[in-house]
């Protein structure tokens, strides 16, 4: 018996809460709860989500969302250093 689904969220260090979604591709995307004016991904169901491609985002009708990442300052300083 499969219940509800909920959302997969968790905690960011910086504090925020990122929704967890998996594009079509298989890839588990942190995104921003709230959605974003310059967001680029859409969600599908509560946990399935999208990249919406340049050209239909005009068209788009959903709330369209950012990845956490794009936009949190821990996650750069974190992704920066394991580069050197
Ligand atoms: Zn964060």
């Amino acid at each position: 018996m499969t219940g509800r689904v909920r959302p997969s969220t968790s905690a960011c260090g910086c504090g925020a809460t990122m929704r967890w979604a998996t594009t079509i591709s298989g890839l588990r995307l942190p995104l921003n709860i709230e959605p974003s004016p310059d967001g680029t991904i859409e969600l599908v169901n509560l946990s399935l989500c999208r990249v919406v491609p340049v050209e239909e985002r005009a068209a788009c009708k959903s709330p369209l969302y950012s990845t956490h990442f794009s936009t949190c300052a821990i996650a750069a300083a974190t992704l920066h250093r394991s580069q050197g």
